[in-house]
């Protein structure tokens, strides 16, 4: 269990895989590149939400690789599936949020920019 990478979020008291009761045995079926990626989104979906749920943006919406669809994703859903495929190896769960109001929610790019926006407002003070 060494050898394991440190949890980015040891330190989160919220950690849901706390709950989950940690690892099971299966083999892990993402790609190191797939791991890492999934890491950097999960960092990147916990600054969306820290900035856009208090404006009521209630989660992302995502183009779905396997129907060709756009899905609405909340924020748990989102955190929970990237936790899964972090910790279990996992990918995506293809679970849309259910009769989401499209008003609440925004794209990746749009996080994206908004995010990059507020950092670029902070640094010029
Ligand atoms: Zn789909």
């Amino acid at each position: 269990m060494d050898d394991l990478p440190r949890d980015p979020f040891a330190d989160d008291p919220d950690d849901p895989a706390e709950a989950l009761g940690g690892f099971d045995d299966g083999e892990p079926l993402l790609t190191p590149a797939e791991r890492d990626e999934a890491i950097t989104d999960l960092a990147d979906v916990e600054v969306f939400r820290s900035l856009l749920e208090p404006r009521g943006v209630r989660g992302l919406v995502l183009d779905c690789p396997e129907c060709g669809e756009q899905h609405y994703f909340d924020w748990e859903l989102l955190r929970g599936n990237l936790r899964q495929m972090i910790d279990k190896g996992q990918p995506q769960v293809h679970e849309p949020a259910f009769q989401p109001d499209p008003a609440n929610y925004v794209t990746w790019e749009y996080a994206r920019g908004y995010v990059d926006g507020v950092i670029d407002a902070e640094e010029r003070h």
